[in-house]
């Protein structure tokens, strides 16, 4: 039988329900993880593990909630002893700027965006022996700002920056961390952006590459930097977006 990426290997994948953590479980558990699917959709979590064999369990969990995210850690570590891959995904968005942006809202984004990717750490660094890999999904919008996007741009760059700090506190431990910065991707986070007149279009023109991404080239990358393949790669804010930052925003 010929080798698998991650055979053997237990992945916790928050936000698996959908999109690109979703295609991150389907991706990781053909290679042979043992999967953990976390998701506050805990229905659709659960469909997703019954498509996915045996081998792959649902948890429902507000990854916003510190007590369900310690309770997911305990039921991975509990049923498979150890874990290998934390893939801290979930995420939502928010659409205001900062006068028009409500508290409760910018706290909830905070909440789910940032706080999350903590919680997970915490209870998860005890149980992940030497050789894990944690991935963090941040964005571009953590690298600079959007009109309208003050909260989530404001958690994406704090986790581009703990990732760091997660990386340099436990290089040591053999544990890496890395974070993904994805462009656009055609999930549904993004579905409400297409419904507006015009926008895809011109969202489009901004990429180089003319397109949003798959959630799948989102799930390579990421298997990638999960993987052995990537054991010299730790606090490294690896972006794929089509080209998006790469460009000066000179008109065509
Ligand atoms: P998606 O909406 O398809 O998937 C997000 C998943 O997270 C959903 O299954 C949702 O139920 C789950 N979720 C939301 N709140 C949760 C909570 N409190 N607890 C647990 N689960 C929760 O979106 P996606 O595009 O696959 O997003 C995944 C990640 O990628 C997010 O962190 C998002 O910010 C990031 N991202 C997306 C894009 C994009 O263009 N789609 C770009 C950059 C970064």
């Amino acid at each position: 039988m010929t080798h698998k990426r991650f055979d053997n290997k237990v992945a916790i994948i928050t936000g698996a329900a959908s999109g690109i953590g979703a295609a991150t479980a389907r991706l990781m558990a053909s290679e042979g993880a043992k999967v953990v699917l976390a998701d506050i959709s805990g229905d659709a979590a659960n469909a997703l593990a019954a498509a996915l064999g045996p081998d792959a369990m649902a948890v429902t969990c507000d990854v916003s909630k510190e007590a369900e995210v310690g309770a997911l850690i305990k039921a991975a570590a509990d049923t498979h002893g150890r874990i290998d891959i934390l893939f801290n995904n979930a995420g939502i968005g928010s659409f205001a700027n900062t006068v028009e942006l409500p508290p409760d809202q910018w706290e909830q984004v905070i909440a789910v965006d940032l706080h999350s990717v903590y919680y997970a750490c915490h209870h998860a660094i005890p149980h992940m022996p030497r050789g894990s890999a944690i991935v963090n999904t941040a964005s571009i919008s953590g690298l600079g700002g959007d009109y309208r996007f003050a909260a989530y741009n404001a958690a994406k760059g704090a986790v581009i920056n703990y990732t760091k700090a997660l990386a340099v506190d436990h290089a040591r431990d053999g544990i890496r961390v890395n974070a993904l910065c994805p462009g656009l991707v055609e999930t549904p986070i993004t579905a409400g952006l297409n419904q507006m007149p015009g926008l895809p279009e011109e969202w489009h023109k901004r990429i180089p590459l003319g397109r949003g991404a798959q959630p799948e080239e989102m799930a390579n990358v990421v298997a990638f930097l999960a993987s052995d393949a990537a054991s010299y790669m730790t606090g490294s804010i690896i972006v794929a977006d089509g080209g998006t930052t790469a460009h000066t925003g000179q008109p065509e």
